[in-house]
């Protein structure tokens, strides 16, 4: 697994050692492998939709969505999406970001499984499971491919759970 997640030092700043999961990606083995796993810790009847965090979360919640049948709804970066929409502004392990939903992504009660590639502070998932709520959107679940634990997003997002295929 190691060759698959890469961790480059002092990227996309000095001190942040991120964690690079495109050898992961164009793996096909590997990436199916990581698909089905998630699919099966939900169950696949576990959500009607399944939303994507820009942009990583885009490739991950895509497969889900073909794999399982159900749609998928971009949670953006701001300025990205073309019709009204709901805002969140929050501060991440480097810098500050706003993200967006469309006002009319989910139908009232709609099941949503929220998926992104990293879960490090737990500010973007924060952010993102409370427009979900907003939107109408029911969380069905939240799943990372790696948690970084020392960050402890896990702790910000209580009492959601957080599902973690890998943890370091
Ligand atoms: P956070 O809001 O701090 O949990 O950051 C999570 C978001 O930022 C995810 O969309 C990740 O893709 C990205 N991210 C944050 N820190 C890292 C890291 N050290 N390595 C890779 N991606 C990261």
């Amino acid at each position: 697994m190691a060759e698959l997640a890469l961790d480059v030092p002092d990227f996309p700043q000095q001190g942040i050692l991120f964690k690079d999961l495109t050898p992961l990606f164009a793996s096909g083995p590997d990436f199916a492998a990581t698909i089905d796993a998630i699919v099966a810790h939900h169950g696949p009847d576990s959500f009607d939709v399944v939303a994507g965090i820009e942009a990583r979360g885009f490739m991950i919640a895509s497969a889900i969505a073909y794999a399982t049948g159900v749609g998928v709804v971009p949670v953006r970066k701001v300025g990205k999406l073309p019709r009204q929409t709901l805002r969140a502004t929050y501060g991440l392990e480097y810098g500050q970001a706003t993200l967006e939903l469309h006002t009319d992504a989910f139908h009232p009660g709609q099941r949503v499984l929220v998926v992104d590639d990293v879960l490090a502070t737990g500010g973007t998932a924060e952010a993102t499971l409370n427009l979900i709520e907003e939107a109408g959107g029911v969380v069905a679940g939240f799943t990372v491919i790696l948690e970084l634990a020392f960050l402890e997003g896990r702790k910000r997002l209580k009492p959601r759970s957080v599902h973690a295929l890998l943890t370091v």
